[in-house]
């Protein structure tokens, strides 16, 4: 019969020989590191100096929820982005309304619609999610809520965003644009190394839209989705096409079916080709899975997104569906 102490002797044995193995053997090492999680932070756009934050602030220890906020708040304190916070155009009425998620990998969640007067959308999204036991804040309440928690009111029209919105107001014409150059509405989703994923998404909709009117980046399902089992997703570009198809939500859910990100954001976008519209318009989406893989798709070509992986930063050109 094997003694305790044979038995400890072999067990020490064995261990020093892995330990061996893994030192002589590259092979090994390669296993190993083939199944770590790969961090990896992907934002729609062209959107460098967010992805930068987002990515500096894993690099230090912070949490994957933490990043993906960091880099959300870029875009939202530029005011040369007219598509996010402050310098975002404004509505019809010359009002800057904001529209900001943000998932953890628990699959808690938090919302801002129609928020007015508060730069960091997200961060008040983040709020809700933690602080309360709501998932959306509209309005006024939103603004409230926001004022409680410490956030400072600010006017969020700059003279450039102002200057835009009066030039438009001489013909009042209501026409989506398709690709704007500095359209940044950030969807920014990313993963870590221990496969913990979190999501945010950030605009100030659509420039001179109905005052009132909502778009997807704030919906749940909509504009962005994670699942920590399966993956994350966000959208940008016509919020209304992106809410009938609940987009971010079906490419999460095509990936659990065992679709390659690239593939589901593919098959989200046909889908978009069963609306009845005569106005062209534009969506893209990005979507990650758990096992550090990435795709970018959309509608029409010019969609852009950007990625950053162990291997550094790079902004890709999305293929599209015409
Ligand atoms: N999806 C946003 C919205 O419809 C706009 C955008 O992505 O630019 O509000």
């Amino acid at each position: 019969m094997t003694s305790r102490r044979d038995f400890l002797a072999g067990a020490a044995l064995s261990w020093s020989a892995l330990q061996q193995l893994i030192k002589d053997n590259g092979i090994v090492n390669s296993i190993l590191d083939k199944q770590k999680p790969k961090q990896m932070i992907l934002a729609t756009w062209k959107n460098i100096h967010a992805v930068e934050a987002s990515w500096e602030t894993l690099q230090k220890g912070k949490s994957i929820l933490d990043a993906v906020e960091a880099g959300a708040r870029i875009p939202e304190a530029d005011p040369l982005d007219t598509s996010v916070g402050y310098g975002g155009f404004p509505d019809r009425d010359g009002v800057v309304t904001l529209d900001a998620c943000i998932m953890d990998s628990n699959g808690n969640a938090g919302s801002v619609v129609y928020l007015q007067d508060i730069m960091h959308a997200v961060s008040v999204a983040r709020k809700v999610m933690e602080k309360t036991p709501h998932v959306i804040l509209a309005g006024e309440g939103a603004l409230r809520f926001a004022l409680e928690n410490g956030f400072q009111r600010e006017n969020l029209l700059t003279p450039k965003a102002r200057k835009a919105w009066e030039e438009w107001l001489t013909k009042s014409e209501y026409k989506p644009k398709i690709n704007n150059e500095r359209h940044d509405t950030i969807g920014i989703i990313g993963v870590d190394t221990n496969g913990q994923l979190s999501g945010a998404c950030t605009t100030s909709g659509l420039a001179f839209k109905r005052h009132g009117r909502v778009g997807d980046s704030p919906i749940i399902g909509a504009g962005l989705y994670v699942d920590q089992q399966v993956g994350a997703a966000t959208a940008t570009g016509l919020g209304e096409a992106v809410l009938k198809k609940v987009g971010a939500f079906s490419i999460v859910e095509m990936m659990r079916q065992g679709m390659h990100p690239k593939k589901a954001c593919r098959e989200a976008i046909k889908r978009l080709t069963q609306i009845q519209t005569t106005e062209p318009f534009q969506v893209g989406y990005i979507a990650i899975n758990v096992k550090g893989e990435w795709g970018a798709f959309s509608l029409l070509p010019g969609f852009q997104a950007t990625l950053h992986t162990d291997q550094g930063l790079q902004v890709i050109d999305a293929e599209s569906l015409k």
